[in-house]
């Protein structure tokens, strides 16, 4: 997969590039503030139609004005997608090869792309919300049907909660249907997707340099079996006083967590800085062979300036990984050079300064 020209207008403090991308990727180099993470964000918009950073999409639209465009060509111009958003009556529109669609979910993931920055210790550090996310983004880009079972889920999850809200049991019960049936497949697609590939995290774990063993486990109120949906069912209707109380769902999908470990010690809790860096990038990798094997090719690589803060040992060893799984077109962004790997840049280099990109 390969993003082959670019074009943005009014997208953070990118003002109006019309870019074109070699195949290897290129080296964005640029002071802080300039706009390198920027460009990546707009890039990876293309991927998901949201914010990389988990932004508003009225918080990407250029200071003073009034709606942003993306557009990118794929494969040498196999495909197109274009992406914009007005604030006013927050608008978004995406459009394949020219054809609008309707659901957003069908155009999710026709651009294919891993972003790797440090701000993904967060994941590893931070709440269980940043670890599901974490899911649903891969799971959204690797299985057809997952990103509509999830919209559903969440659709379902807001009107129950809102009945709750309001003391209503009986309307509330109206919504366990459509929650547990599709939350039931959000359920069994995470599950199975954390069985298949937590021995490949601590794999990754293990050849980023990291002595102890990794694993994960995907964490749920009760694990699914045969029969999920009468299961979450069944969850449901236990849980209903309590749910009145609270005025929410209380358990679900939506309250599970993918539990990160060290030695069987939970990395969010106990893991040093280092490592909880370290299991940060096995995700991301873990998360670029999943896409891989679901697109049959590699997806794009946006580095956003990763390698500086790692010591000698664990970038050579990240490079190796690199070397294997993502072999394909690669964005490095660093504020220098010297902050760069010297195997990445034997790329083109831009320059951006002030959200304008020189080649
Ligand atoms: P660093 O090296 O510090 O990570 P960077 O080059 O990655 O820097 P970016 O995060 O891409 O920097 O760009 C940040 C700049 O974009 C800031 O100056 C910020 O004020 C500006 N910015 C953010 N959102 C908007 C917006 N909606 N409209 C205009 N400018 C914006
Ligand atoms: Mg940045």
């Amino acid at each position: 997969m390969e993003l082959s020209g670019l074009t943005i207008r009014n997208f953070r403090n990118l003002a109006s590039l019309d870019l074109e991308l070699p195949s290897a990727g290129v080296v964005v180099l640029g002071d802080n503030g300039q706009g390198k993470t920027n460009l990546l964000e707009a890039m990876y918009y293309l991927v998901l139609f949201r914010s990389l950073r988990g932004a508003k999409d009225r918080e990407l639209v250029r200071f003073g004005e009034e709606a942003f465009f993306v557009g990118g060509r794929a494969n040498g111009g196999a495909f197109e997608v274009r992406a914009g958003y007005e604030s006013a009556g927050r608008r978004k529109k995406i459009s394949l090869d020219g054809n609008p669609v309707t659901r957003i979910s069908d155009a999710v993931g026709k651009i294919l792309a891993v972003s790797f920055a440090p701000s993904d210790r967060g994941i590893v550090a931070g709440p269980a919300t940043g670890r599901r996310r974490y899911l649903d983004v891969l799971l959204s880009l690797a299985e057809p049907g997952y990103l509509a079972r999830l919209t559903e889920m969440r659709s379902a999850l807001k009107q129950r909660n809102a009945a709750l809200r309001r003391g209503r049991g009986d309307e509330a019960r109206a919504f366990d249907e459509p929650l547990a049936s599709a939350g039931a497949r959000v359920l069994e697609a995470r599950t199975r997707w954390v069985e298949r590939w937590s021995p490949r995290f601590g794999a990754l774990t293990a050849a980023l340099g990291e002595r102890a063993e990794a694993r994960m486990r995907y964490r749920t109120h009760r694990p699914p079996t045969a029969d999920a949906r009468s299961q979450f069912l069944d969850l449901l209707a236990s849980h209903e006083s309590r749910d009145l109380r609270r005025g929410m769902t209380t358990a679900g999908p939506h309250r599970d967590d993918l539990e990160l470990s060290l030695e069987g010690r939970e990395l969010r809790m106990y893991g040093s800085a280092g490592q909880q860096r370290t299991a940060a990038i096995a995700l991301r990798l873990v998360e670029a062979e999943t896409l891989r094997d679901s697109a049959g090719s590699p997806p794009i690589a946006l580095y956003d300036d990763v390698f500086a803060e790692l010591d000698e040992d664990r970038q050579a060893r990240l490079l190796n990984l690199i070397h294997e799984t993502l072999p394909g077109q690669a964005i490095v962004a660093a504020p220098r050079e010297s902050e760069v790997p010297a195997s990445m840049l034997d790329r083109p280099r831009w320059r951006v300064k002030g959200g304008r990109v020189a080649a």
